[in-house]
């Protein structure tokens, strides 16, 4: 039996148990509790709030060279803890440890991006038509942000949110994920650290009726939410008031391979993108629509690489591809979608189950199925687990209106060698990011954001800051 962690609530610059009962946390592993978090109440969520409504009164007017100083510090203090900090993630979610520290160092390099951009929110003068007026556009924080997070990526997803947000002026209330709190409190103690003001960032643990009650509080200005769909229609439903939000609510990603796609590079990308932290990441490749040419060689290529990745204990085990999947739902999606696909005619080239050698902890293998077509949940719900649907094409028009034709909106992949293809798919796939002949579809300098059913704003990039600013028209009469 593991040491059980005993997590607390960040509220105006101190740790606090909270006023209700303690939440457990499972390692997906093993199954075992190894932390204990505060399930936080109404209560705890008003002093959040509270706490940084007051802090926003002068945090709003701290010179931005400062604001980034606190950021660049805190992006210092978080690559030093990088090995406590992945460690934390993986006990609650199962990604291999360098791949939880390589999200540790895209956190500690978010910080510096956006304490660099606090620098530049720049607004404009703008003539007038009549002489001796001018209008000048200032751009201001927003308010109080809640964020509410998801557990795949656990420290990411908050920190797109928190540096953006401190960045523009804005003080926070974060709800991370029931299933990963730890990694949220690691990333808090390096705030604590560098002792950025009371109240500008804290920190709520709980279930979903934490972040029902952070969403609903009259004090908060914007709510900035990444999860599923359903949640994110829930939220629309509880914020009190008319405010403005941002929702990162899925995919259900597409990659088309075109016949002119150089192959080798087409089944790297998709091995990487669909099973990378065990497939549960929005921007997952779950479908891909192959041209004739080389579909049977793609998907036999595929589901040999599949079944030389390693699936392990991501904590325990040295040289981990995939590790658990983070709770029973996804896995019990993984076995439903496949289900549903070998019942319909799809041919399951590798996976299909759990690993016989692994009766405890959340172990699915990862699954290639060939022959699929557009009626299996495969083709059409985001899966968020290691599995990936295979369909062959004939005519590119026909793939390009499979992969436009389901409620997804976030993110498209396309290999293709050829110019004109390449411009025709990036313009006319219906998906806020459109990554070709690569796979890593979000850089930090460049938007990334849903459209359709995955959500709509942005993260990352300037975008990402710009959505916790206000612009204010200024108009001046100085007569000469
Ligand atoms: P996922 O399984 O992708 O994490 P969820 O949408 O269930 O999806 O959870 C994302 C985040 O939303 C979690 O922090 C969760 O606790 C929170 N949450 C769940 N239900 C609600 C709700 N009704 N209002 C606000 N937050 C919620």
């Amino acid at each position: 039996m593991e040491h059980v962690a005993r997590g607390r609530n960040y509220i105006d610059g101190r740790w606090e148990e909270g006023d209700g009962t303690a939440l457990e946390v499972r390692d997906p592993a093993t199954g075992d509790v190894v932390a204990l978090v505060p399930d936080s109440t109404e209560q705890d969520v008003d002093r959040a709030v509270s706490a940084a409504r007051r802090a926003w009164n002068s945090w709003r007017w701290v010179n931005p060279t400062v604001r980034a100083g606190y950021l660049h510090a805190a992006g210092d203090a978080l690559a030093a803890a990088k090995v406590q900090v992945a460690a934390a993630i993986t006990r609650e979610m199962g990604k291999p440890i360098p791949e939880a520290t390589g999200e540790v160092e895209k956190l500690a390099k978010t910080f510096h991006f956006y304490a660099e951009e606090a620098t530049r929110i720049t607004g404009a003068t703008l003539p007038n038509e009549e002489d001796g007026f001018t209008s000048l556009v200032e751009k201001e924080p927003i308010g109080v942000v809640a964020a509410i997070t998801p557990w795949n990526y656990p420290v990411e997803l908050i920190g797109w949110k928190l540096c953006a947000a401190l960045a523009a002026g804005c003080t926070i209330v974060v709800k991370p994920s029931e299933y990963t709190p730890s990694a949220a409190i690691e990333v808090f103690r390096c705030l604590e650290a560098v002792e950025l003001p009371a109240g500008v960032a804290n920190l709520v643990t709980g279930a979903g009726a934490t972040g029902r009650a952070l969403v609903a509080h009259p004090a908060i200005s914007k709510v900035a939410f990444t999860g599923s769909a359903a949640t994110g229609e829930a939220i629309f439903k509880t914020v009190s008031g008319v405010k403005p939000l941002s929702m990162e609510l899925g995919g259900n990603c597409p990659l088309i391979v075109t016949a002119r796609a150089d192959i080798d590079q087409a089944v790297a990308g998709a091995l990487r993108r669909s099973f990378r932290n065990a497939g549960q990441i929005c921007i997952a490749i779950n479908r891909a629509y192959v041209h004739a040419d080389l579909y049977e060689e793609f998907v036999q290529r595929l589901a040999k690489a599949a079944e030389g990745l390693v699936v392990g204990d991501g904590l325990r085990e040295d040289d981990v591809d995939v590790g658990p999947v983070t709770n029973v739902e996804i896995l019990e999606r993984c076995e439903r979608h496949v289900a549903d696909a070998r019942s319909k005619g799809a041919r399951v080239l590798v996976g299909g189950a759990r690993p016989g050698d692994r009766p405890v902890g959340n172990y699915y293998l990862p699954t290639v199925l060939a022959d699929c077509t557009q009626d299996m949940q495969v083709m059409h719900e985001e899966t968020f687990g290691p599995v990936i649907g295979v369909s062959p094409y004939d005519d590119l028009e026909s793939a390009i209106e499979l992969a436009n034709s389901t409620p997804a909106g976030l993110a498209a992949y396309v290999y293709s060698e050829d110019l004109s293809e390449v411009f025709a798919l990036g313009r006319r796939l219906d998906f806020g990011s459109v990554a070709v002949n690569n796979v890593d579809a979000g850089t930090i300098n460049a938007p990334y954001g849903g459209r359709k059913g995955s959500g709509f704003g942005y993260e990352h990039g300037r975008e990402g800051m710009e959505g916790y600013l206000q612009m204010k028209h200024v108009r001046v009469r100085h007569r000469s």
